[in-house]
């Protein structure tokens, strides 16, 4: 169960109503039961339920049982596309360990909003989901040429273009290990996006096979190629 609490021996941890109702009405747990709590940021800690109402409750946080694993430095860019797609992508790139999600507004991107807290809270079912203990931050809507204007200068950047040649075999070239991998939207990415990608020095461009992916699939078959040249 996911908290927005501090966790530590002997810490006492509220519950909101949508937790006791969950934990007490669908789980049937009462007092004494016994629960997995995080928070992100402090591991996985072993609970007991010490009060259970309709409208909220307390844990009773007892040990810790995981400590905070914390994943490797790596951003996904995505644009974003129809809803449960969305989701979808953010679903996955939490369970496959993306430090940092973020959605992007690229020259043919659909969508100029976001509900940034609808994708935030997806991310936060997807690591309780996964038995993660650390949840990405997922940011509002961010201009991609913005975010170049401003690149920082040790993140190299896996730009994943179907319309390009590039093996992922040249990932291993790269110095450091702070990463971005960035996937377009339906319509890809416009020539001048291209261009201004591919003249960026960290930028190392990616086909992910000889078929058009759909940018979902793409994301995840990104982050896997990305995990199995990079990731540990
Ligand atoms: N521009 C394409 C078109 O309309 O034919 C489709 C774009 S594709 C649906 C969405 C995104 O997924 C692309 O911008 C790219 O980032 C990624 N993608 C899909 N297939 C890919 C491939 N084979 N190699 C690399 N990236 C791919």
């Amino acid at each position: 169960l996911y908290v927005d609490h501090p966790l530590g021996e002997g810490q006492s941890v509220p519950l909101e109503r949508d937790q006791a109702h969950y934990l007490f009405g669908v789980m049937r747990l009462g007092v004494g039961s016994a629960v997995s709590v995080f928070n992100g940021q402090d591991g996985e800690w072993r609970a007991e339920v010490s009060q259970a109402g309709k409208r909220g409750g307390e844990l009773m946080c007892i040990a810790q049982t995981k400590p905070l694993q914390i994943p490797p430095d790596l951003w996904l860019l995505f644009a974003p596309i129809k809803k449960a797609r969305t989701d979808f992508i953010v679903e996955k790139a939490t369970e496959m360990g993306a430090a940092r999600i973020i959605p992007v507004q690229t020259d043919f991107t659909n969508y100029e909003r976001i509900r940034q807290d609808r994708l935030q809270a997806h991310a936060v079912e997807a690591a309780e989901q996964c038995g993660g203990t650390y949840v990405p931050e997922v940011t509002d809507l961010q201009k991609l040429g913005r975010l170049l204007d401003d690149w920082p200068s040790d993140r190299n950047l896996m730009f994943c273009d179907e319309a390009e040649v590039g093996s992922a075999k040249t990932l291993g070239q790269a110095t450091g290990d702070k990463w971005a991998i960035l996937i377009g939207p339906e319509g890809g990415f416009s020539p001048a996006e291209r261009d201004r990608l591919k003249a960026h020095s960290q930028t190392y461009v990616v086909a992910l096979g000889p078929r058009i992916l759909r940018a979902d699939t793409a994301a995840v078959a990104a982050m896997t190629i990305w995990q199995q040249a990079l990731g540990d």
